[in-house]
């Protein structure tokens, strides 16, 4: 779960504040012999945020006024296991040296930091307070442990650098993807790419299931195939265009029939003609497919007729990357639906393409790649202010998407938000599948 480390000085009120928010659900850890319990976490509850807390408490034992190298050993491991931290001072007594060190520990962590005023019961911390936004961590959240006031704009503070609550994500997307359940597949393109060729194909070479499948409106069929053990649900776009030739209406799928290909799927196979370059019909539709949110695979079919093929594919993928930035990495396959060539290649895209749809990264990982990359190429300054960006956190998968918590949202340039995009899709791997990042103002 989420964890938020308890630092600051001894006496500040940690282990108050620690009871307090775990209540009567203390649990101690850490007690194997030598490391005596100087690290309590337990189960904490503040609203409906759950999250695990580190109370750092319990070293009260050095020479006064010192930071002795136990205690700082102590804090380290305590911010290396957390993903928050909350930085507890003593408002009445104001900020002395030994503050300020654990302020540096807190600084240097590159972690979200809830500055805690504690002791502030009545408007006694008032002045403390206000001396700690010379710390550089934020606005204090005046609190009294012991009496339970404050918890309120605790809340509030904590909620802005967590993860959204449980009921505002998608149960059903945190679960991993089921491979039991089939893979929906739609294969689009321009007339005569070669789709119906190479659904015909599939649909001869497996030799289980054949059975078209009426959908749930007129025109949506589907046959379900398995392939080398893996079900596929494959959007039949070719019947689909069959019966609009019957009906002597449009040769090609229109834009409509293309679109309902694309929301039926979760992958989607673009297929071209490897003689014919990529062009403007084929982009749009890529385009749709990425704002869609599918995950997006490419096909070059025909490549029988091919001859020095692996420059023509990275020439493909060349123009991919170049006219659709967007999806950047796409895998680019290369096929013949008369000869069946590259079709095992093609299947295994699809796979692949799908679990990276479905991907989530681990929020400490997530956080690192985070610090990094901002650290790397920090956002411009708005009217002469650092635009601070604090924390992200993946809300759902399918496709991925990514919350940034930052100062002002509407002064990160979408170049920035492009930078992140891509710096996310590099470091995890998230080729073939659109990224999506929200920005939300830190609380
Ligand atoms: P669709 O409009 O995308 O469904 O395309 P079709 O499957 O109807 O194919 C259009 C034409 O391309 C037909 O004449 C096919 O025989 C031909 N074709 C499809 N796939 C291949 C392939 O891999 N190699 C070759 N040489 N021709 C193909």
């Amino acid at each position: 779960s989420f964890t938020i480390a308890i630092i600051g000085r001894p006496n500040v009120g940690k282990s108050t504040l620690f009871n307090r928010l775990v209540g009567q659900k203390l649990a101690l850890v850490d007690d194997e012999p030598g490391v005596t319990r100087d690290r309590r976490e337990g189960q904490a509850r503040l609203g409906d945020l759950d999250f695990t807390v580190i109370d750092t408490a319990g070293l009260d034992e050095g020479p006064r006024g010192s930071l002795t190298a136990r205690m700082q050993e102590q804090t380290e491991a305590a911010i290396a296991a957390a993903d928050a931290l909350m930085f507890v001072f003593d408002a009445r007594a104001g900020l002395t040296p030994t503050d300020r060190s654990f302020a540096d520990f807190a600084r240097r962590a590159d972690k979200p930091v809830v500055l805690v005023a504690n002791k502030s019961e009545g408007r006694h911390g008032d002045a403390g307070a206000l001396e700690s936004y010379a710390l550089g961590l934020g606005d204090p959240v005046g609190v009294s442990a012991e009496h339970g006031e404050g918890m309120g704009d605790l809340y509030d503070a904590l909620r802005s650098v967590m993860p959204e609550p449980a009921e505002e994500v998608d149960e059903e997307e945190i679960v991993e993807p089921d491979m039991s359940r089939p893979i929906r597949v739609a294969i689009v393109g321009r007339p005569n790419a070669g789709k119906s060729t190479v659904i015909n194909y599939l649909l001869s070479e497996e030799r289980l299931l054949t059975s078209p499948e009426a959908g749930t409106t007129r025109d949506s069929i589907s046959v379900e195939l398995n392939w080398k053990g893996r079900d596929f649900r494959i959007f039949d776009t070719a019947g689909l265009r069959r019966r609009s030739r019957i009906e002597a209406k449009l040769e090609k799928l229109s834009v409509a029939d293309t679109l309902r290909a694309v929301r039926f799927a979760e992958v989607v196979v673009l297929m071209t003609d490897a003689q014919n370059r990529f062009e403007e019909q084929d982009l749009r539709i890529a385009d749709l497919i990425e704002r869609e949110g599918r995950a997006l695979v490419i096909a070059v079919n025909k490549w029988d007729l091919m001859k020095g093929g692996s420059a023509r594919i990275a020439s493909l993928r060349n123009d991919v990357d170049h006219w659709l930035p967007q999806v950047r990495g796409a895998p680019v396959v290369a096929i013949s639906g008369l000869t069946g060539e590259g079709i095992d290649g093609l299947m295994t895209a699809i796979q692949t393409a799908y679990a990276v749809w479905n991907r989530r990264v681990a929020t400490a990982l997530l956080n690192r790649w985070f610090q990094q990359a901002v650290a790397a190429s920090p956002p411009p300054a708005v009217s002469g202010r650092r635009l601070k960006l604090n924390y992200a956190t993946q809300t759902k998968a399918r496709p991925p998407s990514f919350v940034v918590f930052c100062s002002r949202a509407d002064a990160v340039p979408e170049s920035y938000l492009r930078y992140l995009v891509n710096s996310l899709r590099e470091t995890f791997d998230l080729a073939g599948t659109p990224i999506r990042i929200t920005l939300r103002e830190k609380a």
